[in-house]
Formats: C-alpha cells, sequence, structure tokens
C-alpha cells in the first residue's frame, strides 16, 4: 500500500535517512522506534510531504507522492505537538478545517469528538486548553476524515488514564477496519497493544522490520519490552520486506 524505496535525506552534513526502504500494508499497525534523533519524526514528515527527501522514492497505492499533493487527503496526522492559533475557538476550529477539506472526503469520523465530549469545551480558545486538551482534539482531527493512513506521533503522551483509553480504543477500531496505522511511542506496553509490527530505526537507517509475534518468538520472550532489549543486545538487524 506505502512503498518506501532508497529514501535518504540530510540535513546540511548529517545523515538522516540512509537508504530506507520499507513496504508497508493496509491492516498493519506500525511501532516505529529508535533512539532520540534517530530519524522516525524525519520519516514520517517525508510520508506526510512536511520534509523534501534528498533522494528515493515513496509510492502509496502505486502511485508516487514525491512532491504530491492530492493523497494527503487520505492520510490523517496527529503531531506531538499540535500547534494552534491562540485566538480561534474549538468550535471554529473545527468548522475551519472541515470548510478547508470540503469536497475532499467521503465521510467525518465524529465518534472521537463525542467520546471526548468536544462540544462541552467547542467555546473555550486553543490557547487556555490545557495541554491534555489539545491533545484531544489533535487526535479528533486527525480521525476525523476517516483517512486510511493514520500517522501519530506520541498520541497517548498527555493524556490522562481515562482519555488515554478512549483513544487507543479508537485507534484499535481503525485498526479492525483494515487501515494502515503509523505509530511512535516511548510507551512501549501501548505499542505492545495497538501495534501488529515493529520498526527500528536506528542512525536513519531500518536495523529490523518485523511483525511483533515473530520478534517474541525469536527471542523467546512474552513481553515486547524484554523482547526488544534482548534483541538490541544481540545486534540483529534482519528486515522483512
Ligand atoms: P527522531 O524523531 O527520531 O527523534 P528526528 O527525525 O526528529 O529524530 O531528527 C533526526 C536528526 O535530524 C536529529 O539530529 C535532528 O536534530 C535533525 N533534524 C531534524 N529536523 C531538522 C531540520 N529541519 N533541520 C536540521 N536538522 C534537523
Ligand atoms: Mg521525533
Amino acid at each position: 500500500m506505502l512503498e518506501v524505496t532508497n529514501l535518504t535525506k540530510s540535513f546540511g552534513k548529517l545523515k538522516v535517512l540512509d537508504d530506507v526502504s520499507v513496504r508497508m500494508h493496509a491492516g498493519q499497525a506500525i511501532s516505529l522506534i529508535g533512539p532520540n534523533g534517530s530519524g522516525k519524526t524525519t520519516f514520517l514528515k517525508c510520508l506526510l510531504g512536511l520534509v523534501m527527501p534528498d533522494g528515493g522514492a515513496m509510492t502509496l497505492q502505486g502511485k508516487s507522492i514525491v512532491g504530491g499533493w492530492d493523497y494527503k487527503r487520505q492520510l490523517g496526522y496527529m503531531p506531538q505537538i499540535g500547534r494552534y492559533p491562540d485566538h480561534i475557538r474549538v468550535g471554529q476550529l473545527f468548522e475551519m478545517i472541515q470548510e478547508i477539506r470540503r469536497g475532499t472526503f467521503e465521510k467525518l469520523d465524529e465518534e472521537l469528538m463525542h467520546a471526548f465530549g468536544v462540544a462541552e469545551f467547542a467555546h473555550k480558545t486553543m490557547r487556555t486548553l490545557s495541554g491534555g486538551t489539545r491533545q484531544k482534539v489533535s487526535a479528533c482531527l486527525a480521525l476525523l476524515f476517516d483517512p486510511a493512513v493514520l500517522i501519530l506521533d506520541e498520541p497517548t503522551a498527555g493524556l490522562d488514564p481515562m482519555a488515554s483509553e478512549i483513544l487507543k480504543e479508537k485507534i484499535l477500531a481503525e485498526k479492525a477496519k483494515g487501515k494502515l496505522i503509523l505509530v511512535t511511542s516511548h510507551i512501549i506496553s501501548d505499542l505492545e497493544e495497538l501495534t501488529t509490527d515493529v520498526m527500528y530505526i536506528m542512525e536513519g537507517k531500518v536495523r529490523f522490520y518485523q511483525p511483533i509475534d515473530t520478534l517474541k518468538s525469536r527471542t523467546g520472550e512474552q513481553k515486547l519490552n524484554r523482547a526488544l532489549a534482548k534483541i538490541m543486545t544481540t545486534q540483529s538487524v534482519t528486515t522483512k520486506q
């Protein structure tokens, strides 16, 4: 569904993505993990068209997306830190984005908005919202247009436990619909609950990319955090196509 071939990106002398080639399919939920500064966000931003790669190819459903616009209607993105105009009210923000997207989507998915009770804080300005409430707004926007691909950067960070559970349930429901989901998180237990595969990026290279079940059986571990610890110490570098 989404295919990346020989993707490279440098910032000045720093090679941030070094010949990355991966295939991602509908129905997969992929954990993107790796140390700080390893290139995870840059990888996601290349897919989103927010960073222009230096080289390589990216296709969605067989069509090139490099430099394209139209494909973006198929993506939902929840940034790690959502930035919004300070003085816009929550309700106005949702109206504005729907207006911008008019004619580019098939149906609205307001399920998460209802679950988070957005109507109760729709009159508030973005400036006055707590970090967690902003995250709720970002999550609702990422899911609103029923995208085929969900890209979630630290989706549960900053959410209270109840909100975190609501969001995870929604992500699981989207996964069950057969969407492609990419998630970064430092909370391994969340990734274990939500995802089917793990992609480990280090120094701009994909060190391994495997189903979680394979990782567990190869290492003989039941828990993802222990399996990851084991595989990282044995320096295994196989990748899945
Ligand atoms: P991660 O998300 O894995 O923590 P990033 O993809 O954000 O890593 O960053 C990878 C490296 O690229 C870091 O060293 C970071 O400082 C650098 N970097 C990211 N964006 C830019 C940019 N716009 N200009 C210069 N350097 C950048
Ligand atoms: Mg990052």
